[in-house]
């Protein structure tokens, strides 16, 4: 997917296009203002994802808002997301959701839609809310009785920046907002051969140790910036949004070796006194008000609560300790009590991907736990939502290789590939979690994103049909857009490419697609590397490793001669480039 250029506004249209974002904040001499719009197309050849956030810049909206605009072509919307759209002709409707019909004075609202098109996916032109253009200024709610004797003065060519209502939270903190570059993955990425063509897009910036919020002298592996140095470099990039990563509870990777962390299992105090808290204290600064920092929570803990203590294939004494002295649930809740109460500040909880917690024996217990872990942080209201896929390779979609899908009368779940799972892929796996979630307690407007920095499979082992094998295991293992040897590898994988680029509200119930993992940062080391970050050596980052019960004793599919956890391993950034889906143009 690519972002088109937004063309087809008026001469008076201020227009920018931020990381693919058209900012509409068009002024004409006639219209009344109240109203302000961003508008993202994400085509491919023949259909595209719209999405759009609406500001209301006029009186306070209740008991209902519609949106409406004139496509230039022949789109036709499709399949629309918080929001009622309908169309008839080029003229398109988007209602509010019964829900949600109020709009109060510089509230926001975002939905979403899936269209055809055919030839040339102009943007809209103008948009009006409850009949009134939306220009992107204030204007007087009726019009002058005396028309102006001067014409007015030409708009900006650019528009200007909005920095989000203090004190309120916005649904979707990635929607027409544009992403902080992390300066030094990209002068990494930039170093490769071809790598700027991907080096501007937004990426995590990990906090993996305590030494990383005042930033290090050595850049060994994650870099030396410190968490001011990234807000403050946000701020000069203008940026909407920052992404941090909250990643060093005490036991931390408790199934694992190669994220193994500085903090030993008893030592909660130390994450809340001596990691959390300065966190918290550097992101209040009001200096950094205008920015939406987003904080996603401790990868790979809770889950690991769940299916990998004793008695289960694969269970560990340290996630046995972890889950009895609570140190992961309290170290979660400690974390988003005290980020969720900043006002400009997301959290996000990581929720394992589908290929761990697809089955619905591992996703009931899983989202209970994140509940149990949101409570203790006092309210539900300090999760903003949750994260898929983080560092994994799950793909987004699985075209040919659905759940429902059947082989001579038989399910492909029960392929050793699948294995029974309800999910084959992360899309379908994040909205049904989702879903899962707000049943069980969590907000109905939490929103999900999904980790696609290496999970594009692109390259020429890509299936473009689905396999003509009746032999179950062949069609799938023929059909399957995820090419690694087994579900559960994680490590360095061979083949993997870049996935969809950052996108904001790409799918229903999707914030957005985001980097979390910097491409080209290693996973682990394929052998015993001495290392002062409590980094152990785990077999599953060895080629010649031929697995446990957890891949189903499988090779582990993982690139040779890599390094430690988080530092730079250039191979693997060049075949991900290589193998990008979308491809690299
Ligand atoms: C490592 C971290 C690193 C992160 C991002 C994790 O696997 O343990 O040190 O910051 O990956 O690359």
């Amino acid at each position: 997917m690519r972002p088109v250029l937004i063309r087809g506004l008026t001469a008076a249209a201020a227009v920018s296009l931020v990381s693919g974002l058209g900012v509409f904040a068009a002024t004409s001499a006639s219209a009344a203002a109240g109203c302000r719009v961003d508008y993202t197309a994400n085509s491919w050849s023949n259909g595209f994802t719209g999405s759009v956030s609406v500001t209301n810049l006029g009186d306070p909206i209740s008991g209902g808002w519609r949106l409406t605009w004139a496509f230039p072509g022949n789109q036709q919307v499709t399949q629309g997301w918080s929001a009622t759209i309908t169309q008839s002709g080029q003229n398109v409707t988007a209602a509010s959701p019964s829900w949600a019909g109020s709009l109060p004075t510089n509230g926001n609202a975002t939905f979403g839609f899936n269209a055809s098109y055919s030839g040339t996916n102009t943007a809209p032109a103008t948009f009006s809310l409850n009949g009134t253009a939306c220009t992107g200024a204030t204007g007087p709610s009726t019009p002058p009785t005396t028309p102006p004797t001067t014409p007015p003065t030409t708009p900006p060519t650019t528009p200007p920046t909005t920095p989000p209502p203090t004190g309120s939270k916005v649904d979707n903190p990635y929607a027409g907002a544009r992403g902080y570059v992390n300066p030094e993955w990209k002068a990494k990425a930039e170093a490769e051969p071809g790598g700027n063509r991907v080096s501007s897009n937004p990426t995590a910036v990990w906090l993996d140790r305590i030494a990383a919020i005042e930033g290090t002298d050595d850049s060994s592996s994650n870099g030396s910036m410190g968490v001011r140095d990234h807000l403050d470099a946000a701020l000069a990039q203008n940026a909407g949004y920052i992404q941090f990563v909250i990643y060093n509870l005490p036991g931390r990777d408790c199934s694992a070796l190669a994220s193994n962390g500085e903090l030993g299992p008893d030592e909660l105090p130390r994450y809340k006194a001596e990691y959390i808290d300065p966190i918290a204290a550097i992101q209040s600064d009001p200096k950094y008000a205008a920015l939406r920092i987003i904080n996603i929570i401790e990868i790979d803990s809770l889950p690991n609560l769940v299916t990998n203590t004793s008695g289960q294939a694969g269970g560990t004494a340290t996630c046995d300790t972890m889950k009895a002295n609570g140190g992961y649930v309290q170290g979660v809740g400690y974390a988003l009590n005290k980020l969720g109460a900043l006002s400009n500040g997301y959290n996000y909880v990581d929720a394992a991907h589908h290929g761990w917690i697809g089955w619905d024996s591992n996703m009931g217990p899983s989202a209970d736990i994140m509940l149990e872990a949101a409570r203790a942080s006092g309210s539900v209201n300090n999760v903003h939502g949750f994260i898929t896929n983080t560092a994994n390779y799950s793909a987004l979609r699985e075209p040919f290789v659905q759940p429902t899908t059947t082989v001579g009368g038989q399910s492909v779940r029960q392929s050793k590939w699948i294995d029974w799972n309800q999910y084959t892929d992360e899309l379908t796996f994040a909205q049904a979690f989702r879903q899962k979630l707000v049943s069980i307690g969590f907000n109905a407007n939490i929103g999900m994103l999904i980790d696609t920095s290496r999970n594009g499979w692109g390259g020429s082992a890509r299936p473009t049909a689905a396999s003509t094998s009746t032999v179950i295991d062949t069609f799938v293992n023929e059909s399957r857009i995820d090419r690694r040897i087994h579900a559960g590898n994680w490590c360095n994988q061979s083949g993997a490419g870049l996935g969809e680029r950052p996108t904001a509200a790409p799918a229903s119930g999707i914030d957005a697609y985001v980097w979390v993992k910097p491409p080209g940062e290693s996973d682990g080391s394929s052998k015993l590397i001495p290392n002062d970050e409590g980094k152990g050596f785990d077999r599953m980052c060895d080629p010649t490793y031929t697995g446990n019960a957890r891949n189903g004793n499988s090779l582990s599919g993982a690139l040779p001669d890599a390094p430690i956890s988080g530092a730079w391993f250039s191979a693997q950034f060049r075949q991900l480039m290589a193998n990008a889906y979308p491809p690299l143009s």
